[in-house]
C-alpha cells in the first residue's frame, strides 16, 4: 500500500498484530524511503441483507442519521448519537458474521435507544415494528415499564 505520507508506492509490514476481540488485524508499517511509520487496520466487510432481498455494506452513519430522526427535539447529544452508532457496530461485528439483516440491525439498535431516550425508542420501535394502532404502543409502553 502507498505511504500516507510522501505516497511511495512501497511499504513494509514491521508489526502485525490480532485485536483483543479477534475481530481485526493491525499492521505496523514503515516507509523505506521516508522512514515514516503508521498503522493499518484490517476487517472483515459486515453486509446487511434488507427486507426486499437487497444487500448493502453496514453504515455507522446510516444508523446514526436513522436515530437522530426518531431524537428530533428530544434532549439526545450529538456525542450520544456516535457512541450509539458505535455500540451497535460493535455488538453486530462481535457475532462474527459477515452478513446479518436488516432486522438484527434495528433490534441492534433498540437496545441501547431504550437506555437512551424512551421517546426516541418508541418513535424507532413504532416505524422499524410497524405499530399500527394504539394497542402496539400500549404493549410497547407496558414492556417499558416492566
Ligand atoms: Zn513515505
Amino acid at each position: 500500500m502507498h505511504c500516507p505520507f510522501c505516497q511511495n508506492p512501497d511499504t513494509k509490514v514491521i508489526d502485525t498484530r490480532i485485536s483483543d476481540d479477534g475481530h481485526s488485524i493491525r499492521r505496523r508499517r514503515v516507509c523505506p524511503k521516508c522512514n515514516k511509520r503508521f498503522t493499518t487496520v484490517e476487517t472483515s466487510m459486515l453486509l446487511v441483507t434488507k427486507r426486499s432481498g437487497g444487500v448493502e455494506p453496514f453504515s455507522r452513519d446510516k444508523v446514526i442519521t436513522g436515530v437522530r430522526k426518531a431524537c428530533q427535539g428530544r434532549p439526545v447529544k450529538e456525542d450520544a448519537l456516535k457512541m450509539l452508532g458505535q455500540k451497535v457496530e460493535e455488538d453486530l461485528r462481535s457475532r462474527g458474521l459477515a452478513e446479518v439483516t436488516s432486522d438484527e440491525v434495528g433490534k441492534a439498535i433498540l437496545k441501547p435507544l431504550k437506555d437512551l431516550d424512551v421517546v426516541a425508542y418508541l418513535r424507532f420501535a413504532s416505524v422499524y415494528q410497524n405499530f399500527s394502532n394504539l394497542e402496539d404502543f400500549q404493549n410497547a409502553i407496558d414492556q417499558l415499564r416492566d
